[in-house]
């Protein structure tokens, strides 16, 4: 289990991380969310150990991060750090002597993640003759190779194509059934919807929502009917007290309201028309991080 508490960060009078408390449990995956420059990768320096908070404490599993522990973290950093001089065994032996493994368990968990992963006739490439998805892939495999405690995934799927978005989930949620604690961290909010159940979004180093994800689209008071049907009202639905906007998809109409009450004039405006879907839903996470965000920024 991964513990922050009451972390502060500065460099000289930029406050870059403010008072952020937050626990990651075993085999729990928690989003770390914020625009540019809000200090996530000052946040995960810390917890890797490169560097020390000013005040707070961190700990994992109760200890305080130094090297011993460090070895217990994978990181998959948004700025990739390959060492594309040489072969995918060549790096990942490195790597795992590193973190303290014996070459045999090193050969045998390379060879499992290049199956799954799709790549087992290049493990005796050289890393710069990969392609930049394939490239992506080792990144991970360096990152997990060890079978870490705490595994730290910043934009892990960048430039990858869906079918192997779909190999890498599948990856982070195994390591999280094996009890892993993952922090994930992602502008796209639909990787965090799938994976996260608790969160946070930083605004200039401090946490402006932290909680259950559930919790968190409950509690907001904006919701999103979703309507598909044929000549929809939508000037008349635009006038309705409560209605924000008349969104037209490609399939269906989104009507952003206030709260849940608007929902029953909007239906009493549509009830005699030909509708084939009704669906009262919460906000994206998507709207609500730029509800918070966007609104701190004003
Ligand atoms: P991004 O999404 O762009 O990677 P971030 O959330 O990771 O951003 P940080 O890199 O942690 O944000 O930066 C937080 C703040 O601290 C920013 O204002 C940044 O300019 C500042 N900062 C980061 N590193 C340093 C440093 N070494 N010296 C001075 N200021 C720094």
């Amino acid at each position: 289990m991964l513990n922050l508490e009451n972390v502060r960060k500065t460099y000289g009078s930029l406050v870059a991380v403010d008072d952020l408390s937050f626990t990651v449990k075993d085999g729990k995956i928690f989003g770390l969310l914020g625009e540019n420059g809000a200090g996530k990768t000052t946040t995960f320096r810390m917890i890797m150990g490169l560097l020390e908070p000013d005040k707070g404490t961190i700990t994992l599993d109760g200890k305080k991060i130094d090297y011993k522990e460090t070895d217990k973290i994978g990181f998959v950093t948004e700025e990739r750090s390959l060492l594309t001089k040489l072969t995918v065994y060549e790096m990942i032996e490195f790597y795992g002597t590193l973190k303290g493994m014996n070459k045999e368990k090193i050969d045998k968990k390379l060879d499992y993640w290049l199956d799954r992963f799709e790549i087992k006739d290049y493990k005796f490439k050289k890393i710069k003759e990969l392609s930049k998805g394939n490239q992506q892939k080792i990144q991970f495999i360096s990152a997990v190779i060890n079978e870490p405690k705490l595994l730290i995934l910043d934009e892990p799927f960048t430039g990858l194509d869906p079918i192997n978005v779909g190999l890498l989930k599948d990856a982070v949620k195994d390591l999280q059934k094996n009890g892993c604690s993952i922090i994930f961290s992602s502008h796209q909010m639909e990787y965090i919807e799938d994976f996260c159940e608790e969160l946070i979004i930083l605004v200039h180093g401090k946490a402006v929502i932290n909680g259950n994800l559930n919790e968190i689209k409950e509690n907001y008071a904006k919701k999103n009917i979703l309507i598909k049907g044929d000549n929809i009202p939508v000037e008349k639905l635009e006038k309705i007290n409560g209605v924000e906007e008349v969104e037209e998809k490609a399939n269906e109409y989104v009507v952003h309201i206030k709260d849940a009450s608007v929902s029953k004039e909007v239906f009493d405006v549509i009830k005699n028309f030909n509708i084939t879907k009704y669906v009262v839903a919460d906000a994206s996470l998507n709207e609500i991080f730029i509800h918070y965000v966007g609104g701190k920024n004003e």
